[in-house]
């Protein structure tokens, strides 16, 4: 089974799985239940099941499920062998919030280069990442095989650079703006619109809270 077999919606729990397994790991726990599994992640046992059933992992009755063995399992899927390096465009509040962000800590990626236009801190070193002149985006792109960027700058800006990022081979964008980018088909784009989600939180609790 290969992760283009999977169902998205499962794969979208592997990483929460994968974080879980890795904390049982370190406490030396050998293997799990799917009940006890679901309660831990709070995803329902039945869902577990069919989630692990896509690979093979069918667990034993009374035994549950080896710990190890899921976790190897879920390392090359989500490919956690290998640091990923992604790189951030726009160093500006939020831009500096994920850049002190600790990914690492909790996944194997990485912010490893960001880029800028403000000449002050171009070409220095911001929160331990080295900051590029937006124009060299696409060349550096390409020479440190970067393949997500994330965007955090001015919406007016966010469609140029992401143009720019394409150009420079990448093949998945994270997406701070609220602007709705366009992009080949072949690269993914995941939009996180912060003021939106909490503007929604907001709305719900205005119209159907206690
Ligand atoms: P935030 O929106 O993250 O709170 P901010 O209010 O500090 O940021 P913005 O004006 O949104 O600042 O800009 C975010 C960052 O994007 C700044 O560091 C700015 O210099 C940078 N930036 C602006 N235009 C571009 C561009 N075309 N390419 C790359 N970076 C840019």
């Amino acid at each position: 089974m290969t992760a283009e077999n999977i169902p998205k919606a499962t794969a979208k729990r592997l990483p929460i799985y994968y974080r879980y397994l890795n904390i049982l790991h370190d406490t030396g726990k050998q293997r799990i239940s799917s009940t006890e599994l679901a309660e831990a992640v709070q995803v329902d046992s039945a869902t577990i099941r069919r989630d692990f059933s896509y690979f093979g992992a069918l667990g034993k009755r009374g035994y549950g499920y080896d710990v190890d063995s899921l976790l190897n399992f879920f390392k090359q899927i989500l490919n956690q062998e290998h640091l990923t390096n992604v790189a951030l465009i726009g160093v500006g509040n939020l831009g500096h919030a994920l850049l002190n962000f600790n990914f690492h800590k909790d996944s194997n990626v990485r912010i490893s280069a960001a880029f800028d236009t403000n000449e002050t801190i171009i070409n220095t070193i911001e929160d331990g990442v080295p900051v590029y002149p937006i124009s060299e985006l696409a060349n550096q792109l390409h020479e440190q095989q970067i393949q997500v960027v994330i965007l955090t700058v001015p919406s007016s800006a966010a469609q140029e650079v992401a143009a720019d990022a394409v150009a420079g081979g990448v093949k998945g964008i994270l997406n701070f703006t609220p602007i709705r980018i366009s992009v080949p088909d072949n690269v993914l784009v995941q939009n996180v619109d912060l003021t939106n989600e909490l503007q929604t939180l907001i709305y719900f609790i205005d119209n159907f809270g206690k």
